[in-house]
């Protein structure tokens, strides 16, 4: 089986390479990058990518998939989906479904369930501690030779520093990253909005910065004390982005990612009581919002990873106080980051293409991915850096619709998702754009992008 991706213009930072090129993929993996002169492969299915972005795979660090025992929110296949049209080869599944991810078993029946819908690659995360509840450590070992890429508590914090002492040290054992959702919940008890000037306002109960600081600051001083890997996930605030960048000034092997609401919006975005715009983290201040900018622009944040949270309509039309917390992000993480970060030059392509492949591979060791090198998987994700898009909720590949981004439309898009050499996505305008960069203008302009 042979997929020549042609005509369009390679971005892969891991090998340096910017520049157009043929990408061959043969059995699944990268058999290599091709002069445009070199022609067509006897047998090779061509995908032309003229005008078009070629990047190695996008993966998603941080997602909920709700199977098992919530499917009426979302299932493996109806998030795969979801995942492939936003541009995600590659999801890593967070554990807390019901079960909990926290025995070899569950582990596998999300691998299962990953393959048997056959879109994206699904790795599935395992619990810190057994049921997530904070007092007793899961069987990382057993889960690790399952399958899990990395442990978490997600959705809850690891309650004490003791705990969570034993945890990093265990991890390590296993060379997992231990991803950490950093809440003081003795500080956040009944909040349901960052606390400041707008939760006052609207009379809201707040979660001040300082309940994820504290979490932060703790576990960076943990990853000093175990050597562990660290990861925090979704930094949301000023104070845990410093955090994590001291903690790199001294070495430590900690890294973050940042989710595309928390610089997309503000806290005032509450206004209008829209349960979409409950999550936790919350939506914070402007200020904060001006610092995780700082930190994709200056390199402290590692990764964009969506958080995607599906939740029933029925649940989200509760009161503000009591709806759940989480919104979906899978369709909209890739065109808000080139409409508000690449466009508005807060970052370069090169590294989009880092915070969303090659970072995200590199946290979680995912081999051979991350890489359109020789030999690595054939996961690729096809950009159009000017398609105007107005993202439907509606049409959503989800089975859930709470997005605060409805109706918003955004300028540039993931048009076609390639895992293992097979095209598991292709945009309904793919075909069109390509007719309209016949006259090499959009293809000029893609390539003034990359300087
Ligand atoms: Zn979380």
């Amino acid at each position: 089986m042979r997929l020549l991706i042609s005509n369009g213009y390679l971005v892969d930072p891991s090998q340096g390479q910017n520049s157009g090129k043929n990408l061959l993929i043969e059995d699944g993996r990268v058999r290599g990058l091709l002069d445009k002169s070199e022609g067509v492969p006897e047998g090779a299915e061509v995908l032309d990518a003229t005008g078009l972005i070629v990047a190695p795979g996008f993966i998603d660090l941080h997602v909920h998939l709700r199977e098992p025992g919530h499917e009426y929110k979302e299932t493996i296949a109806t998030g795969a989906a979801a995942a492939v049209a936003g541009g995600w080869s590659s999801v890593c599944a967070m554990p807390n479904t019901d079960p909990v991810n926290d025995s070899p078993a569950v582990t596998r029946f999300i691998i299962e369930q990953g393959e048997r819908a056959g879109l994206a690659n699904v790795f599935p995360i395992g619990s810190i501690t057994k049921g997530s509840n904070g007092a007793e450590l899961s069987e990382m070992g057993e889960m690790r030779q399952a399958g899990i890429v990395a442990v978490s508590d997600d959705g809850r914090p690891v309650p004490s520093a003791g705990m969570m002492r034993r945890a990093m040290e265990y991890a390590r054992g296993f060379d997992l990253t231990v991803v950490d959702h950093c809440e003081d919940r003795t500080l956040c008890a009944g909040g349901a909005m960052h606390e400041g000037r707008w939760s006052l306002r609207l009379g809201l109960r707040g979660m001040p910065a300082a309940a994820e600081e504290m979490d932060a600051a703790r576990d960076c001083t943990l990853a000093e004390l175990t050597g562990a890997r660290v990861h925090l996930a979704h930094v949301s605030t000023r104070g845990a982005l410093a955090a994590v960048r001291r903690a790199k000034e001294r070495g430590l092997k900690v890294t973050c990612e940042v989710a595309p609401h928390h610089w997309a919006l503000f806290d005032e975005a509450v206004e209008g009581y829209d349960t979409n715009t409950k999550m936790s983290p919350p939506l914070r201040s402007r200020d904060h919002v001006a610092a995780l900018l700082e930190g994709l622009s200056d390199g402290t944040i590692d990764a964009i990873a969506t958080d995607h949270a599906p939740h029933h309509a029925d649940e989200k039309a509760l009161e503000y106080d009591q709806a759940p917390f989480g919104i979906t992000g899978l369709e909209t993480a890739v065109g808000l980051a080139f409409d508000r970060l690449v466009h508005e030059g807060t970052i370069s392509l090169e590294r989009l293409v880092e915070l969303c492949s090659v970072n995200p591979a590199r946290i979680f060791n995912l081999t051979d991915r991350g890489t359109l090198r020789r030999g690595a998987w054939g996961d690729v994700t096809i950009l159009d850096p000017e398609l105007q898009w107005t993202f439907d909720a509606a049409r959503s590949k989800s089975k859930s619709r709470n997005t605060p981004f409805d109706g918003w439309t955004m300028r540039g898009a993931a048009v076609a998702t390639i895992v293992a050499g097979r095209i598991v996505y292709r945009h309904p305008e793919l075909g069109r754009q390509r007719d309209q960069a016949a006259d090499g203008q959009t293809k000029r302009e893609v390539i003034n992008f990359s300087s």
